[in-house]
Parts: C-alpha cells; structure tokens; sequence
C-alpha cells in the first residue's frame, strides 16, 4: 500500500494531509478501527496528548492501532504524537510506549512557549530545515534500540527507531517536505512530488 493514515481526533490534521498531498501521497483520515487496513504508515499529529490519549481509548482505536503496529505498520509522531509514543513521561503514566525514550512534557517553560529554529539534519535532507516549536517536549533520555536524528543542547529534538519516528517540533507546519519525504521513505513509499510542490514553495 502506498497510504499513510493521520490520526483524525484532535490537533494539527490537516496540515499534515496538505504534506502528504504535495508529495504524491494519498493521505487518510483515521477515526475508526477499520481506518488502519491498508495504510502503512500513521501520522500521530501534535495537540494535546492527554486528550489524544483520552480520545483514542473512547474511540476503541487503541488496540487497533497496536494490532497494526504488530504487523509492521511505521508510525510517526509529532509533538504531543511524540509524547503518546515514549515509554516513559515525566511525572505521568506512559501511553502507547512504543519507542524506548523517556520525554517531559512542556519543558520549555512559558517565556520560551514557541519559537522556531532552522537545523541540518543530513540523514533528513541536504538542506537546512526550518523547525517549530509550540509547547514542546524533551526527549531527555533514549535506549540503545534508538537513533538520534537531532540534538540540540541538552536534550533531543527528533530521533527513531525501525518502526517509529518522533519529532517534537512540527514539520507540517512550515513549507518544508523534508520530514514527510523522509516518513514516506521509511513507510517503503517514493513520493512523487506532484505539481502543487513545486508551483512555489522555498523548501522542498
Ligand atoms: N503541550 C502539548 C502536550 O503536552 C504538546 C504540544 C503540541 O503538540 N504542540 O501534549
């Protein structure tokens, strides 16, 4: 299969279908159990993860959505996505634990709430890559099972392992493909970027 499911519960869903359109791929609103057939990757966007959380248990999507895990489905999560996926949160009980990595919640504190950077992710693209950051975690700890994509001071911004990629910024929110190339790639997909990529957008 060439699609990529996005969480559709709460959060930032639509940017990243407008992502996924831009690069050939057909993206799919996931609301229900039968929503995971077929698809080989699952976006977990950013929000609120104590309410993603809340919502995918009333929603029956748990089960469902490790169920397709088992069967090799890739999963990417951004942000609040990321939170759902650690194996440990601070201060709180973990909840899909997918990637073995320990992450803190709004760890920016309120004077530096969201802000954005650029960064080279040479494993990502060539080019630098414009990031940003609202209200966003730290992954402060990865086990050996995880690589490190991205680094900045004391903590980690982005990394993975073979299933799972987790970012705690939000590519989808600026015009850069990079990452969503990157997730398509992993998923086994080549996207082929169709023309409203590149009509006239700076980042590619
Ligand atoms: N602060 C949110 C949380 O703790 C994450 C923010 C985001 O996804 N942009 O879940």
């Amino acid at each position: 299969t060439n699609r990529i499911g996005v969480l559709d519960l709460q959060g930032g869903v639509c940017e990243h279908l407008d992502h996924l359109e831009r690069l050939g791929i057909t993206g799919i609103r996931v609301k229900e159990p039968i929503d995971f057939e077929g698809i080989a990757g699952l976006i977990l966007p950013g929000g609120e993860s104590t309410c993603l959380s809340r919502l995918m248990r009333m929603f029956d999507l748990e089960r469902a959505l490790l169920d397709a895990f088992q069967r090799g489905m890739k999963i990417w999560g951004t942000c609040a996505g990321a939170i759902l996926l650690a194996t440990g949160v601070l201060g709180e009980k973990p909840h899909l634990g997918l990637i073995d990595m320990d992450i803190e919640r709004n760890s920016f504190g309120s004077q530096l709430d969201s802000f954005s950077i650029e960064a080279s992710i040479p494993e990502v693209s060539p080019d630098p890559i414009p990031l940003t950051f609202i209200r966003a975690p730290k992954i402060f700890r990865v086990g050996s099972t995880v690589r490190v994509l991205l680094k900045f001071q004391d903590y980690i911004a982005a990394a993975e392992n073979d299933q799972v990629l987790v970012t705690v910024f939000h590519p989808e929110l600026t015009p850069c493909l990079a990452f969503h190339r990157y997730f398509a790639l992993k998923c086994g997909i080549s996207p082929s970027e169709n023309r409203v990529a590149k009509a006239g957008h700076l980042w590619n």
